[in-house]
């Protein structure tokens, strides 16, 4: 029998606020344990939270830019569970009324084909603190406790674990592209519970589904994922049944081994969280906030290759980190197209290879949007040749400085003056006999032995295609003698 994968996640991630969920604690990493705690977050009894605003704020922008409908009126609830890293044994999270319902995102498969992913709600909770394990103890560490969480849930629209990673990578993008979390996986930023089920091919009623809990890397995910859909596609087929259940993902055995059979939701007993009044949002503040949002990488990439006539390709890879897109946009403000995509080649080739190199970020590098703006314009005018904008570019890159300038105060301007190339050309072959009596024995490439040296006599200023141009032309003309 043919199966089909349901697949959907539940993707916590961390939201960017300074201060945690509940209390003023800040939210600091490498800190020593238990530095940033406050009765509240440790979870004393009788301690009173505080909703943090920004983070209201930062979920609510989140749920605009995937195109959620945002609830006016969202409210608190005690989820109560035991767990020694969790000391007042509830977590404080959003279960009958969360900020954010519906949206989704549109995903490219790897055949070009398109799906839409809806998201079933968004809602707010706090982090629970983190154990660590010694030698011979253990120990909780309550800085990460009421970190800010925003839980987005999807609907079971995927099918395969290309469409979770091709899901993920998507929501990832937007979520930093709108600056509300930073998304960094290794720090567990961003975490995901994963759902999978299967049914034959065309049944309405979905499996028995088993989660895999908290996997934070999308290599993990793809790999657990498919496992999991070898495992249940086993399973059928020898007549077992599929147990509800949750697993984990053993990254050195690259399987999944079962943890526990999974709760019901009433288990965690829910109640609102008495001590908390619901946030209220007006029509003005949500407002407010959409105003905020950045331009989506979908809509970004579309206008860059209609703004700078840039390949669709280039703008992909441009647009899939803000800053680089960011910086190439101030670059290229004002060029007129052929400017503007000779900018981006040398972006794409030259510039990413500098960065590579380097370790450097182009924020972090000397050379300002201005000043590669200015090269790509000197070398496109003529001002400079091809082999000067090469040299002065690592340069401009490393140590900053204004293109103009430079090649004014060292006189580096090309020389396309073909009556001062030819006067080269003719030093050249005159300095050079054997070179021309090999090109007339058929050696074609002395030619360029004799183009090497007129640009080293021009110090490496001629224009390089016109003196290829008269060396051709006057080794020709030996040659028929
Ligand atoms: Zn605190």
């Amino acid at each position: 029998m043919e199966f089909e994968n349901t697949i959907g996640l539940e993707t916590h991630v961390q939201l960017k606020t300074k201060t945690k969920m509940f209390c003023g604690c800040l939210l600091k990493t490498g800190c020593e344990p238990n530095r940033n705690v406050c009765p509240v977050c440790l979870g004393y009894p009788g301690a009173l939270p505080v909703a943090n605003k920004e983070a209201v704020k930062l979920t609510v922008m989140s749920g605009l830019m995937l195109g959620c409908s945002i609830n006016r009126r969202a409210t608190f609830d005690r989820k109560n569970y035991f767990y020694p890293d969790m000391a007042k044994d509830y977590q404080i999270s959003e279960n009958g009324n969360p900020l954010c319902i519906g949206g989704g995102i549109e995903i490219t498969r790897p055949d070009g084909t398109r799906k839409f992913i809806r998201i079933n709600h968004i809602h707010l909770e706090e982090d629970a603190a983190k154990i660590n394990h010694y030698a011979v103890s253990s120990g909780v560490d309550f800085n990460r406790g009421g970190t800010p969480l925003m839980e987005i849930v999807s609907e079971p629209d995927m099918e395969s674990a290309d469409d979770a990673i091709a899901y993920l990578t998507a929501l990832k993008e937007m979520l930093v592209y709108a600056g509300v979390s930073d998304c960094n996986l290794e720090e567990g930023n961003m975490r995901s519970d994963v759902n999978i089920s299967i049914r034959p091919v065309g049944a309405e009623k979905l499996g028995t589904k088993v989660e895999i809990k908290n996997m934070n890397s999308f290599s993990g995910i793809h790999a657990a994922l498919l496992h999991e859909a070898r495992r249940q596609r086993e399973c059928a087929a020898a007549g077992f049944p599929i147990v509800q259940e949750t697993r984990r993902w053993d990254a050195e055995a690259m399987e999944t081994a079962s943890m526990r059979s999974k709760e019901n939701a009433h288990d965690y007993r829910y109640f609102p969280e008495p001590d908390l009044v619901p946030v209220e949002l007006s029509e003005e503040q949500i407002e407010a906030w959409r105003r905020l949002l950045p331009e989506k990488p979908e809509a970004r990439r579309a206008r860059m290759v209609a703004d700078y006539g840039i390949a669709e390709y280039d703008a992909e890879v441009l647009s899939q980190h803000k800053e680089n897109a960011d910086w190439f946009e101030e670059a290229a403000a004002g060029l007129d197209k052929k400017t503007a995509k000779a900018l981006c080649n040398l972006y794409m080739g030259d510039v990413m290879a500098l960065m590579n190199a380097s370790g450097k970020s182009i924020r972090e590098c000397a050379m300002s949007p201005a000043a590669l703006a200015s090269l790509v314009k000197l070398a496109t005018a003529g001002t400079i040749n091809g082999p000067t904008l090469k040299e002065l570019l690592p340069e401009i890159f490393e140590k900053g400085g204004d293109p103009e300038a430079i090649v004014k105060e060292r006189g580096l301007g090309a020389v396309s003056d073909a009556g001062a190339i030819e006067a080269l050309v003719d030093q050249a072959i005159a300095a050079n006999p054997k070179s021309v009596a090999d090109f007339k024995s058929g050696k074609k490439a002395a030619a360029g032995f004799i183009v090497g040296q007129v640009m080293k006599l021009s110090k490496g200023k001629a224009d390089p295609k016109i003196a290829g141009r008269l060396v051709a032309e006057r080794l020709a003309a030996a040659a028929a003698q």
